[in-house]
């Protein structure tokens, strides 16, 4: 991931953002130690958003497309109401194993379901109203995703996107890139989509926020 954003000045906008549970700092370190893409983690900036932006919701329902090894459901997961619920998707056993171990260790992984399976088929089980969505799995999916998840989002609810400056190469897609034309054509769409009032922000590797009409 080529970063958008200078690193230095992302990492101190990181270390001014809220204070995080010692818990992300193992699996941060845990995850680059036995991880192949390591780097696919949200991190402390990230984070930290989507915790804020769930809380904003007052999120009860929430669901995640892409765990890996939990750091982005912990962090949801902190944000939902008390007796609230994230249902998290992800294809990887290896992955999820990590993140299935970080959730029993949380005091507030109670409220994460993990469900074992390929988003694009699964998320259809999900009924609504959701309050707050995070998309971040596979890039060709992306509008797949999208649009199983507008209309079972509820008004004023929120589906914040990830990756979607992909290290700048939408600017030029690559010819023969898949994910590259995938996130263009993705970005466009949502651009245009009058169900939702939009911003990209330019934290990390661009992160959609949406908010459903
Ligand atoms: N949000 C995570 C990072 C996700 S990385 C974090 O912050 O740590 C992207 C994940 O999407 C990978 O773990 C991959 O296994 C998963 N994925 C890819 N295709 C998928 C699909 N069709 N359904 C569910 N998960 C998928
Ligand atoms: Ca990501």
């Amino acid at each position: 991931m080529i970063p958008i954003v200078d690193e230095a000045i992302e990492q101190y906008a990181a270390t001014h953002s809220g204070q995080e549970d010692a818990l992300y700092q193992e699996l941060q370190l845990e995850t680059y130690d036995n991880m192949a893409d390591p780097q696919m983690q949200v991190g402390r900036l990230e984070g930290r958003l989507l915790k804020l932006l769930t809380q904003l919701t007052e999120a009860h329902l929430a669901v995640e497309i892409g765990t890996f090894t939990g750091y982005s459901g912990l962090s949801i997961a902190e944000g939902l109401a008390d007796e609230g619920r994230l249902i998290t998707f992800d294809v990887d056993p290896v992955a999820t194993e990590v993140a299935r171990r970080y959730f029993d260790r949380a005091g507030w992984g109670h409220k994460i379901e993990l469900r074992l399976g390929d988003a694009r088929e699964r998320l259809l089980e999900v009924e609504g109203p959701i309050d707050f969505a995070f998309i971040d799995a596979d890039k060709t999916g992306y509008q797949h995703y999208w649009d199983v998840l507008v209309p079972r989002m509820r008004s004023g609810g929120i589906i914040a996107v990830d990756n979607v400056l992909w290290s700048g190469h939408v600017l030029a897609p690559r010819e023969g890139q898949a994910s590259d034309r995938a996130i263009v054509d993705f970005n466009a769409k949502v651009a245009d989509d009058e169900r939702v009032e939009a911003v990209l922000l330019t934290v990390r590797d661009g992160l959609f926020v949406a908010r459903v009409r």
